[in-house]
C-alpha cells in the first residue's frame, strides 16, 4: 500500500472522495485511516493535523499499523528562496528540522542520538513526483499569464508558522539553500527513516513567509492548492508501477 499524509483537510478532500464509500476507516490515537484504492493502487489516506509531533504520531502509527511500501506527503508551505513564488510547487530531496538545537551536546539542527541532520526523499519517487508536478503544472498554466514553477531542494520543517520578516531574514541566512518552510516534513521523513520506509513530500507554496502570509491562505487553500495536490497525486497514482504481490 501507499500511504498518502497531509496536514489540511482541504489537501486530501478530492482523493477521499475518490475512495469511495468503498474505503473502510480505522481510528487510531484520534486519527483516521482510511483504506481503499486510488487509480488502481492500494492507498492508506489520513489528516497528520499540524506540527512536528502530530506528524511523526501520525507517520509511526501509519507504518506500524499498515503495510505500506512509500509514503507521500503533500501539503502547502511557505517559499522562503528568493526564487519561490506563490504557486510554485516545491519537492523536497532533503529535510531538515530548522528549530532543532541541542547545542553543544550535539551539532546544530542535528537529531540527538540519530547522527544525522537532513533526512532524504527517495530519488525515484521524487522524480516521478516531480515529472508529475511539471505534467499537472503545463496543463494547468496553459493560457495563464504566469506558470508555475515546479523546484526541487531542501525543505525546512519547524514547529511555528512563519509570518514575519525577522524570522524569515534570519532562516534565509542560516539555510540559504532550503527552498520552503512549513511544519510537518522533516519528522515525516525521519519516521520514515527510523521504519526504512521511502517518503516524497510535495509542497505547494501557499505564501512567502513574510508578513502577508496569512492573507488569503484559507482561500489559497481550496482553490488552487487542493486543486495542485489532487492533480498532481492522481497523475503520480497512475504512473506508479503496480503493488509487486
Ligand atoms: N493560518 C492557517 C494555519 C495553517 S498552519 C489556518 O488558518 O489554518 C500552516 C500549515 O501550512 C502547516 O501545516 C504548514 O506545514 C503549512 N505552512 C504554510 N505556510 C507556512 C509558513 N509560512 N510557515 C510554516 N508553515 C507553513
Amino acid at each position: 500500500m501507499l500511504g498518502i499524509l497531509a496536514a489540511l483537510p482541504e489537501e486530501i478532500t478530492e482523493l477521499l472522495a475518490e475512495m469511495g464509500p468503498t474505503a473502510t476507516v480505522r481510528r487510531l490515537g484520534m486519527r483516521d485511516y482510511h483504506v481503499g484504492v486510488l487509480r488502481g493502487q492500494p492507498c492508506v489516506l489520513a489528516l497528520t493535523r499540524i506540527g512536528k509531533v502530530a506528524a511523526a504520531a501520525t507517520t509511526a502509527m501509519l507504518l506500524h499499523e499498515f503495510r505500506v511500501r512509500a509514503v507521500v506527503f503533500t501539503g502547502v508551505a511557505g517559499g522562503i528562496h528568493e526564487q519561490v513564488q506563490v504557486g510554485d510547487v516545491v519537492i523536497g530531496d532533503t529535510l531538515l528540522q530548522h528549530d532543532l538545537d541541542a547545542r553543544p551536546l550535539f551539532a546544530r539542527y542535528e537529531v540527538p542520538m540519530l547522527g544525522r541532520t537532513h533526512f532524504s526523499t527517495e530519488a525515484a519517487l521524487t522524480e516521478l513526483l516531480a515529472h508529475c508536478a511539471e505534467d499537472f503544472l503545463s496543463a494547468y498554466a496553459h493560457g495563464r499569464a504566469v506558470a508555475p514553477a515546479v523546484r526541487r531542494g531542501p525543505i525546512a520543517t519547524g514547529d511555528c508558522f512563519v509570518g514575519d520578516l525577522a524570522t524569515l531574514t534570519r532562516l534565509r541566512a542560516e539555510l540559504p539553500d532550503a527552498l520552503c518552510v512549513e511544519m510537518e516534513g522533516a519528522a515525516v521523513a525521519q519516521v520514515c527513516h527510523e521504519f526504512g520506509v521511502p517518503c516524497a513530500v510535495l509542497r505547494t507554496v501557499s505564501d512567502r513567509a513574510d508578513n502577508s502570509a496569512t492573507v488569503d491562505f484559507r482561500r489559497f487553500l481550496q482553490e488552487v492548492a487542493s486543486v495542485y495536490s489532487a492533480g498532481i497525486l492522481r497523475r503520480f497514482l497512475q504512473a506508479l508501477p503496480p503493488p509487486a504481490n
